[in-house]
């Protein structure tokens, strides 16, 4: 896999968080941001509706996509309920180098491989308050079957689990952010992003 670089001058944010924790709410409102680009990944799913080419994902067929990773253009990928998922690295180089905080929003095996080639970065989860509020949120999207909601639940657990991993003694995730309310949890991560927050004023979570 393509390596980081050391020769940016913006910032790599990495944020991870399962089904009904609240990233993508979060990841909307930080898009809004000027100094923030977001990371469109490639993936073999797929679109739902609404979902655009080009802009949600790059929707790509799996032999297109392996024949990119053999051609290693991934910063990192993963398969994600049987279903592969990837970074592609030029876009991020790209931004880095204008000076951007470039957001990767990627679950936790993504994350493990970033940290595992010492990508540098700020490295978020976002969890929810507990497994009965994230229930509950999964019931309230409509679209979520009965079965369905246990399966990602299961995987929120799994999901939630690997987040409090380590990789060479240090934890995946600089910080781990309950989101009990979606204001405040934006608020929080704003801050935490923030391109001129020294990193010791940032504190633990
Ligand atoms: P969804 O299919 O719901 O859009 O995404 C499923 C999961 O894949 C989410 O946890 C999402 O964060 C993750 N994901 C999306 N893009 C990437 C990627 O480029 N790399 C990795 N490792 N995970 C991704």
């Amino acid at each position: 896999m393509t390596d980081g670089g050391d020769r940016r001058s913006g910032k790599l944010v990495v944020i991870s968080g399962p089904s009904g924790a609240g990233k993508t709410s979060v990841c909307r409102a930080l898009k809004q941001l000027p100094h923030v680009e977001f990371s469109i990944s490639a993936t073999t799913r797929s679109p739902r509706a609404g979902e655009v080419n080009g802009v949600d994902y790059h929707f790509l067929e799996r032999a297109e996509f392996e024949a990119r990773v053999k051609r290693d253009e991934f910063l990192e990928w993963a398969d994600y309920n049987g279903r592969l998922y990837g970074t592609l690295a030029s876009p991020m180089h790209d931004a880095l180098a204008r000076g951007k905080t470039y957001l990767l929003e990627i679950e936790v095996a993504g994350t493990r491989q970033l940290r595992e080639r010492s990508t540098a970065g700020l490295y978020v989860f976002i969890e929810p308050p507990s497994i009965d509020e994230l229930r509950r949120r999964l019931v309230l999207r409509a679209s979520n079957a009965a079965e369905e909601i246990e399966q990602r639940v299961q995987i929120a657990e799994a999901e939630i689990t690997a987040a409090r991993g380590t990789v060479d003694g240090q934890p995946l995730y600089d910080h781990m952010v309950v989101n009990a309310d979606l204001e405040a949890t934006i608020a929080r991560v704003t801050e935490l992003i923030a391109p001129d927050t020294p990193a010791a004023m940032r504190g633990g979570d």
